[in-house]
């Protein structure tokens, strides 16, 4: 199961040049909207959150408001904290509004927290690695947020060494006496299930499954604001005033409190000093196709679960709350942004089932995954109560729910899982963003070229 964990969405694709967001943040002139999804066209109606003016005091202020910062802003508040979170654009307007929606559990990196921490930490590592969809399971119903959440989820093979793969992760699960539902299937039984010969194996669970992005990030966003926590949107932050109550500024306020979280994954670039180079933006994009006839569904994912490849650049793919067929992946291996989203992603999706190349294509869209390369979640602290939690390598879902709870934890001073994640010491490439990217590219070749073995 690691395997999975630890290569799902690994380097999905990079872009070294002008990517739109890119010219984001700081300047309210370049305020954005959420992008033009599936997502955002099915959006549960929301009254916008007020700008920051003037000056505030919380006992902690999240910068961000992706998965990250709500989910640590949500914890936060479920444990009486005052919490204000400022976030540049809208909540879940980032990665969090934007992904494959695929709920997967694992921890990322996590044989190298095994290698650096002792096989003492297999069974914390274990529990962890669920832990993201026990909190998304709960918050769902507890919170009764509507964001389609349907357990359901396969990992399919292309290749003989994926099955084995799968057999591994098959036998920890019988091992470790797994509660939910699971299966292996061979050949036919994976296409059977999913329509398509692409596939030569596969590995169904029924703890993972698949949600609305963006609807989930908003209907948490709205929880933690039930529980008095203050959000602001299009407030970018300009920077960190330092000290016993750090100040968290922007240009027409800030806000004061105890401790800071950092929140802003790939699209921040706060605290040069101690996180650029850390991680790396990579893009990842996705198509969605007009609803399909229900004979197209009962043909391709009659089960409704979703999909993701073992590849170390995966495709995935499932099916929207509306028959559509979502599917994301990978461009291009150059490192640019693709011309056309569309005319890169729909021939990996046709090669998995030609028998939709009628159908239109309605979305198209991408966004940023903080890829490390060691693969763990870049976890610290700055001056003692400025932390930073990101880079999910495109893994994010349920990480970013798992590390939102070892932020609210350690903010209390329980540091016992915090500390696993900080003690590892990552790579920084240093020089500049483009510097940075042309590695991401090289590494992505290398993972291509592993894929084609
Ligand atoms: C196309 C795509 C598909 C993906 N598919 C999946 C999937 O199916 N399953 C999965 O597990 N993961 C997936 N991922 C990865 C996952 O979406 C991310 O890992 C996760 O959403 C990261 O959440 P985050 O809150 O850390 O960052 P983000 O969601 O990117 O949020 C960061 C927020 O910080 C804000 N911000 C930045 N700078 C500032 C500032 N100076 N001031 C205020 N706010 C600021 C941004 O505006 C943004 O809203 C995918 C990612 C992409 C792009």
């Amino acid at each position: 199961m690691e395997v999975i964990a630890e290569s799902w969405h690994s380097l999905p694709c990079v872009c070294v040049n002008s990517c739109e967001e890119e010219k984001l943040v700081s300047n309210k002139n370049q305020l954005q909207e959420h992008t033009s999804s599936y997502y955002a066209a099915t959006i549960n109606e929301y009254p916008a959150f007020p700008q920051l003016r003037g000056a505030k005091s919380a006992d902690i202020c999240v910068v961000g408001a992706g998965f990250t910062g709500i989910a640590t802003a949500l914890t936060l508040a479920e444990r009486g904290y005052s919490v204000a979170v400022v976030e540049a654009n809208r909540v879940g307007w980032g990665a969090s509004g934007r992904n494959g929606g695929q709920l997967i559990s694992g921890v990322g990196g996590a044989a190298r927290l095994r290698k650096k921490h002792g096989e003492g930490v297999s069974d914390l590592l274990w529990d962890l690695k669920w832990r993201g969809n026990d909190i998304i399971f709960d918050r769902v119903k507890k919170y009764s947020i509507d964001c389609n959440l349907k357990p359901g989820y396969i990992d399919v093979a292309l290749k003989p060494r994926h099955v084995s793969d799968l057999e591994d992760d098959m036998k920890e699960l019988q091992r470790r006496n797994f509660p939910y539902q699971y299966h292996l299937l061979d050949r036919d039984e994976t296409q059977e299930t999913l329509g398509t010969e692409a596939y030569i194996g596969g590995l169904t669970n029924m703890r993972n499954g698949h949600l609305h992005p963006l609807n989930l990030c908003l209907g948490e966003a709205h929880a933690a604001v039930g529980l008095g926590a203050a959000i602001y949107e299009q407030s970018p932050v300009t920077e960190i005033v330092h000290g016993a109550r750090p100040k968290v500024m922007t240009d027409q306020g800030y806000v004061e409190a105890d401790s800071v979280v950092l929140a802003g994954n790939a699209y921040h670039k706060l605290e040069a000093k101690h996180l650029s180079g850390l991680t790396f933006p990579a893009g990842s994009y996705i198509i969605g196709t007009e609803p399909l006839p229900s004979e197209v569904i009962d043909e391709i994912n009659p089960q409704d679960m979703a999909v993701c490849d073992l590849n170390e650049v995966v495709d995935y793919h499932r099916l929207s709350a509306d028959g559509r067929l979502l599917y994301g992946g990978r461009c291009n291996y150059s490192g640019r942004e693709p011309a056309s989203i569309k005319s890169s992603i729909l021939p990996r999706m046709l090669k998995v089932y030609p028998q939709l190349k009628d159908v239109r294509i309605d979305y198209e869209w991408g966004g940023k995954v903080g890829i490390v390369i060691k693969r763990v979640p870049v976890l610290g602290r700055i001056n003692s109560n400025v932390w930073y939690s990101q880079g999910y390598s495109g893994h994010g879902v349920n990480n970013t729910h798992i590390m939102g709870e070892i932020m609210a934890d350690a903010i209390a001073g329980q540091m016992e899982k915090f500390d696993l994640f900080a003690g590892i010491k990552h790579y920084r490439i240093p020089g500049s963003q483009w510097i940075g990217n042309q590695v991401i590219a090289l590494g992505m070749l290398y993972y291509r070229l592993r894929d084609l073995l």
